[in-house]
């Protein structure tokens, strides 16, 4: 896969002045005290701990630690009302799904939760979200573009992320019928026209926008789409040197009715359509073989993974929210299978994610030893860069992108530390990020995302959001008003 960028450039030259730098030897992360990082251009130039060179600027984070921007490996960019509906609550019979409660439309092509949201309103909102706390390359998944996928790209390369996207595609789609159950509805032609604009995307945007903007197929869901599909879409990644993502192994129903139809886990079917592969990255990835809700306690599904390269994006917070726990970020690792973190959904903190991770993965092993702070910071570091075929995001070290994010520690929530990184994971969360430059350039200072108005953007989402919920009965399958699907924690005051 290509890598490198504007490595040729020259440009102006800062100097940051670190407490605590994340730097990368060559082979791993280590911890730099007081040192330097000099960025030329939109490149990371000399990681030491010193530089008497001219500089054209410096940045003074000597009370600060600067970690290499966050790679979100999964995130949906343009959904803001479904999962932060379906708190403590929804059928039973989608057992504990979230996006399933809120994502099939009514009726076959029926409208949808989404069609009543504004939809730039949750683009800039989920943009905005994501590089304030630390996310500076992220991958979309694919969906709720409108008529103008180009002009996320756009979004993105004004604001100064990294963006990875093409239009999503599948061979069905999710729906509920008049009784209020469940069908997913075919159309295969409807898919493979779909992978024919995705790779004219692809073919058109990939490493532009100053190499910001990179192409990444995106079949939405292994569920949803046919085998000639997924092949298909796999040969033209392969074609065009990109990398794949889709959902997979994410729901009990997936994996059971996999099972049912194919004789196969999710991910050994994949194992047998040759969809396993360095060049893809499998979303979520709960329901493997073993997994103590499957009933199923045949372990292969890790060593496919494994053995073919193949990387996992876990996103811990939103599922933990209904239950659910990958089983277990340390036994993937002990597996050899890369992971990477991503937000998916909200509140698109990759701070936060970090935390989950460690956590959730202590709960479901049971061993205070699993979930380390050092593996889930490499996940969303070199994880994440391994996971998409980089080796020049995800470090701090000379050759690499200038992306990187500088943490607040001069703070109360940070306290006493032993250990930066373990303060990081285990009392940071996004609010903390100080200043975050990508390619060189700063996007947040001091805080605030520049040139962006945050008031605006909080009060836009929020209309947008009000509305998509008042409209609940047009899109829901049952006739139930939301506050009775949905009940709030509190009653409202009666009077
Ligand atoms: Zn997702």
């Amino acid at each position: 896969m290509p890598s490198g960028g504007n490595a040729a450039k020259s440009g102006r030259r800062k100097l940051v002045k670190g407490g605590w730098i994340v730097a990368f030897d060559g082979t791993e992360h280590r911890i730099l005290k007081d040192g330097v990082i000099l960025i030329e251009g939109g490149d990371i130039r000399h990681v030491g701990r010193s530089y008497d060179g001219p500089v054209d600027e410096t940045i003074d984070a000597s009370r600060d630690l600067v970690i290499p921007g966050l790679i979100n490996t999964h995130v949906h960019l343009g959904s803001q009302a479904g999962d932060r509906m379906v708190l403590d609550a929804g059928r039973r019979d989608l057992f504990r799904s979230g996006f399933l409660n809120h994502w099939p439309s009514k009726g076959i092509r029926g409208p949808n939760l989404f069609a009543f949201e504004d939809l730039e309103a949750s683009l800039r909102y989920s943009f905005a979200s994501l590089v304030k706390f630390g996310s500076t390359t992220i991958v979309e998944m694919g969906g709720e573009f409108g008529d103008d996928p180009a002009g996320l790209a756009r979004m993105a390369a004004a604001l100064g992320v990294r963006l990875y996207t093409t239009p999503g595609f599948a061979s069905a789609s999710h729906y509920y019928d008049q009784g209020g159950r469940h069908h997913r509805h075919w159309d295969e032609a409807a898919g493979e026209a779909a992978l024919d604009k995705a790779i004219e995307f692809a073919e058109r945007h990939d490493d532009s926008e100053d190499g910001l903007v990179r192409a990444i197929l995106v079949p939405y869901e292994f569920w949803t789409c046919t085998p000639e599909l997924m092949k298909r879409a796999k040969r033209a990644a392969d074609r065009l040197r990109i990398p794949m993502t889709f959902h997979v192994a994410e729901s009990v129903i997936e994996f059971h009715d996999t099972v049912l139809q194919r004789g196969r886990t999710p991910i050994g079917t994949l194992a047998d359509w040759g969809l396993l592969d360095r060049n893809v990255v499998l979303g979520h990835c709960l329901y493997t073989g073993g997994h103590s809700q499957t009933a199923f306690p045949f372990r292969d599904d890790l060593a496919l993974i494994a053995d073919s390269g193949a990387s996992v994006a876990h996103c811990p917070a939103v599922f933990s929210r209904r239950g659910v726990a990958l089983e277990s970020f340390e036994r993937y690792r002990d597996a050899g299978i890369n992971l990477g973190l991503g937000t998916d959904s909200y509140p698109q903190d990759m701070l936060d994610e970090l935390k989950y991770a460690a956590v959730v993965c202590k709960v479901a092993d049971r061993n205070h030893e699993a979930g380390k702070a050092r593996d889930v910071f490499n996940a969303a570091t070199l994880g994440g860069a391994k996971a998409l075929g980089r080796d020049d995001l995800g470090r701090l070290a000379p050759g690499a992108r200038a992306d990187l994010v500088i943490v607040d520690f001069d703070r109360l929530r940070i306290g006493p530390f032993l250990d930066p990184i373990k303060a990081l994971v285990h009392c940071g969360n996004g609010e903390l990020v100080k200043q975050v430059l990508v390619n060189g350039r700063t996007v947040v200072k001091d805080g605030r995302i520049e040139g962006w108005d945050e008031q605006a953007l909080v009060e836009k989402i929020r209309q947008s959001t009000d509305r998509a919920w008042s409209r609940f009965a047009e899109f829901h399958m049952t006739a139930e008003p939301i506050d009775a699907a949905y009940p709030n924690a509190f009653r409202p005051w009666a009077e």
